[in-house]
């Protein structure tokens, strides 16, 4: 870390000319390594063994450590979360249209339309992110099969009211919880709603195994099926009952995972106290907004997320992207510009974006800040200061 005053002016803004607040990067989503040693251990038994992978001792510990901790029936590991997604919607026997938020990472509507199955873009509440309920009714048509709600950051979507409505038409009901592992929603862990909830664990998430991802659900048939799928349709040796694909954890993921359950501790505090600090700092700065989670709730606070008010700000969450990568600090929009922008669903659906205003609103201006045990208080401090100092001389950053 250079010594930049933490009080800025312009010309401590590295756009303006000034030396960059960070000689290293501060990324968003910089993977954790969990407990070093127990992984080697792990990977020295691995090797030994000789069982890489084909549900391997490891992949089943960490399975049934996973079920414990989500509060769930069964959870079938897989190599991501993608194909997680994919094999659930075969699983749950989905076709013709499924009803999806558009602000979301671009895997979501992609797992539908991978297999032929046609994402419908459903609005968001510009208050929690997650899908709208009161906008899902007048998206069902006979075609539809499902809803797939996102717990966006790990806030859980409005589970009871999109339940009455996937009841109330037959639907079926799963949820993409790949931002969600270690939350809860009304005191539950997140693992056991719906029909199904699927997690991922790759190397960005709060929990990772490199890559990897699960299936989570109560259901015994669902699981089975599930199991069944993400093992090219074997039921038992030699012996194959349905499609199948190939979506199996090896050894050494599951092997990442343990050492990282070991750890978890660790990261969630690290994301906790960093939550604060940028609560404190961001505080005061008006037209920027920290979106926050929900204190009666386990959460595993991995993503730092603002929302920037151009109007009161004076300067567009673009600008302060650029000033803010200048620094060394690689901020992100996530999730920009919504799924509905990106093809083929541009193309597929050009008039999506006028029934998602919520959507395009909130994709404009959120950023995603830097956090994780590589982020420490000072760090988060300089961060803020940063678009204060941005902030208060947004009339000299117009040009650049
Ligand atoms: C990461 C992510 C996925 C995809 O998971 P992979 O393991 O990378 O395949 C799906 N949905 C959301 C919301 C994600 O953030």
């Amino acid at each position: 870390m250079s010594h930049s005053p933490v009080k800025r002016t312009a010309r401590d803004l590295a756009i303006l000319g000034g030396p960059k607040a960070f000689d290293e990067r501060y990324h968003v989503g910089r993977p954790e390594v969990g407990d070093r040693d127990r992984m080697v251990q792990l990977f020295n038994e691995v090797l030994d063994r000789r069982r890489l992978t084909n549900r391997g001792p490891l992949v089943q510990e960490l399975e049934a450590r996973l079920a414990e901790m989500l509060e769930v029936k069964h959870v079938i590991a897989t190599c991501n979360g993608t194909l997680a997604l994919e094999i659930a919607e075969r699983a749950l026997g989905l076709e013709g249209e499924v009803i999806v938020p558009s602000f979301t990472f671009v895997a979501t509507p992609h797992s539908l339309r991978w297999q032929g199955i046609t994402p419908v873009f459903c609005d968001i509440d510009p208050q929690t992110h997650t899908i709208d309920p009161s906008r899902v009714e007048e998206l069902i048509t006979p075609r539809t099969t499902a809803i797939l709600g996102v717990h966006l950051w790990g806030r859980p979507c409005d589970v009871e009211s999109l339940k009455a409505i996937a009841d109330r038409h037959g639907l079926k009901l799963f949820f993409d919880a790949a931002h969600a592992f270690g939350c809860s929603h009304h005191g539950r862990s997140i693992g056991g709603f719906g029909d199904a909830e699927v997690f991922s664990f790759q190397a960005t998430k709060f929990f990772n195994t490199l890559e990897g991802g699960a299936v989570a659900t109560n259901n015994d048939a669902l699981a089975t099926r599930v199991r069944r799928m993400k093992d090219f349709g074997f039921s038992g040796v030699d012996t194959v009952v349905s499609v199948g694909t190939n979506a199996k954890m090896s050894e050494i993921s599951a092997a990442m995972g343990l050492g990282g359950l070991e750890d978890l501790d660790r990261v969630l505090e690290a994301n906790r106290s960093n939550f604060e600090a940028y609560r404190t700092h961001l505080g005061s700065i008006l037209g920027v907004s920290l979106v926050d989670y929900d204190t009666r709730e386990r959460n595993n606070f991995q993503y730092v997320v603002i929302e920037v008010d151009s109007e009161t700000t004076g300067l567009v969450r673009d600008q302060l992207i650029t000033v803010l990568h200048a620094e060394n600090i690689r901020a992100r929009r996530y999730f920009w510009p919504g799924c509905h922008r990106m093809e083929p669903y541009a193309s597929e659906q050009p008039g999506a974006g006028e029934r998602l205003p919520e959507t395009e609103a909130v994709a404009a201006r959120v950023i995603t800040l830097p956090t994780g045990t590589a982020v420490d208080s000072a760090a988060i401090e300089i961060i803020c200061s940063v678009i204060r100092c941005a902030i208060e001389n947004a009339g000299m950053l117009e040009g650049s």
